[in-house]
């Protein structure tokens, strides 16, 4: 099975995708760690990406889809993947679906995780993000055991630069005008469920496994 989670930045999909990937055995796919991981290496894939992850832009889709592509073949064999972050234009969407035919699979399921702006713009300026595995913390409603350490394996927690609040506005002006138009795309194929995102975790948790089965 493979999955696509859609949703604005702060929507959840970092925590939906980790939760889902392990109770159903699927590979977690998430572009922005992929090109987070480039940036700390420094790369020159990071050195190009930081660029525009910098500014809150996306990355233009020909290197995006080249390094996704490159990171299905690494894990060929994989029982399925849990798109996250990932595609965020049409182009991405296109391009995946031809990637997935390549390999006589397709996307069977894409779930939006819907928030209100409103609520993405306080989500993202309280998160809190585990160095070493990614798990995402907020200050108020998700906050970790312990002040600054991960729950899962005792990393350091940090705030991401890209979760300043002009960036922040930026990356979510960008997601409306380029990635909310997959929304409708994915709807004509059919594959789209929705699943309202400021439920508490557990039941968004829930909701988005019901959509999967
Ligand atoms: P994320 O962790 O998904 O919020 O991604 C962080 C940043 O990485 C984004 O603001 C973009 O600059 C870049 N990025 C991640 N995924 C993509 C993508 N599918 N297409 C273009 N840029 C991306």
């Amino acid at each position: 099975m493979n999955v696509v989670l859609l949703g604005a930045p702060g929507a959840g999909k970092g925590t939906q995708a980790k939760v889902a990937a392990e109770q159903l055995g699927l590979v977690h796919l998430a572009t922005g760690d992929l090109f987070r991981d480039n940036l700390k290496r420094a790369t020159p894939l990071g050195q190009q990406a930081k660029h525009y992850m910098d500014k809150g832009l996306l990355v233009p889709d020909e290197i995006t889809v080249n390094m996704t592509r490159q990171r299905m073949e690494e894990l060929a064999g994989a029982r399925g993947f849990i798109f996250d972050g990932f595609p965020r234009t049409l182009e991405q969407a296109k391009a995946l679906d031809s990637l997935m035919s390549d390999l006589g699979q397709r996307i069977d399921r894409v779930v939006y995780i819907k928030v209100s702006p409103e609520a993405l713009m306080e989500r993202l300026s309280m998160r809190w993000i585990c160095r070493q595995c990614q798990a995402p913390y907020h200050e108020k409603s998700n906050p970790p055991k312990v002040a600054g350490k991960c729950d899962h394996c005792g990393g350091e927690l940090y705030q991401r630069d890209d979760d300043r609040p002009e960036t922040v506005r930026k990356r979510l002006d960008v997601y409306f005008a380029q990635t909310a138009p997959l929304i409708e795309y994915y709807q004509k194929q059919g594959v789209l469920r929705e699943v309202d995102g400021e439920a508490p975790i557990e039941a968004v948790t829930r909701g988005l496994l019901a959509a999967l089965e």
